[in-house]
C-alpha cells in the first residue's frame, strides 16, 4: 500500500483547523453583518376547536362543541349563532413568520445563477446565506421580506459549507417590479 503516499490528500490544504475557523467566522459574519430577513410560510389551517363542521355547507355548523382549553379557543355560544372563535368559518388560520439574519447578495453574477433559465434579470434576484438551523423553514417558505422588500423563492434551499454543510443558500426574485 505504499502507493497511498502518492494520492492527493484533500486534507493537506484544508485541515480541520482551517475548516473550523472558516465555519465559525462565517457564522459570526452572518450574525454581525447579516441583514434582517422575514420568512413567510404557508399559513397553518386547523379546524376550529370551538364548534362543529357542517360538511354540506363547508363551514361552521354553528354549534358549540369545544373541548379546547384556554379562554381564547373556548367560548360557548348559543346554537345557531355564529361561533365567536372562527367567526363562522369553521377553520382557524395562523400566519407564520420567522425572523433570521442572512448575508444578502444582490444581483449574483451569471456564473453563479442561470438567469436565462428563469427568464429574469440580475436586478430582480438576491441570494441569501443563513445558518443551517434555518433549512427547514427555508424549504417551507414561499416569500421573504428582505430590507422591507418582498421576494418570492425561486430555488429550493441548498446546503453549503466547507466540508460540513452548515449554511443554506436560497435565491429569491423580487415581487412585482
Ligand atoms: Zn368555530
Amino acid at each position: 500500500m505504499a502507493d497511498d503516499q502518492n494520492l492527493p490528500n484533500a486534507g493537506l490544504f484544508v485541515n480541520d483547523n482551517l475548516v473550523n475557523v472558516y465555519n465559525s467566522r462565517l457564522k459570526q459574519l452572518i450574525s454581525d453583518m447579516g441583514r434582517d430577513i422575514v420568512l413567510t410560510l404557508q399559513p397553518l389551517q386547523v379546524d376550529c376547536p370551538n364548534c362543529g363542521w357542517d360538511f354540506t355547507q363547508g363551514r361552521s355548523n354553528n354549534q358549540y362543541t369545544s373541548n379546547a382549553s384556554g379562554d381564547n379557543f373556548n367560548k360557548s355560544f348559543p346554537t345557531g349563532t355564529r361561533c365567536p372563535v372562527c367567526q363562522g368559518v369553521g377553520k382557524l388560520i395562523f400566519q407564520r413568520t420567522y425572523d433570521y439574519k442572512a448575508l444578502v447578495g444582490f444581483s449574483p453574477p451569471p456564473e453563479e445563477f442561470n438567469y436565462t433559465e428563469y427568464g429574469i434579470t440580475p436586478d430582480q434576484v438576491v441570494r441569501t446565506k443563513t445558518t443551517i438551523e434555518t433549512f427547514r423553514n427555508m424549504e417551507l417558505a414561499q416569500y421573504a421580506k428582505i430590507q422591507g422588500v418582498e421576494y418570492e423563492k425561486i430555488t429550493q434551499p441548498r446546503k453549503t459549507g466547507l466540508r460540513d454543510d452548515l449554511f443554506v443558500l436560497v435565491y429569491w426574485k423580487r415581487r412585482h417590479s
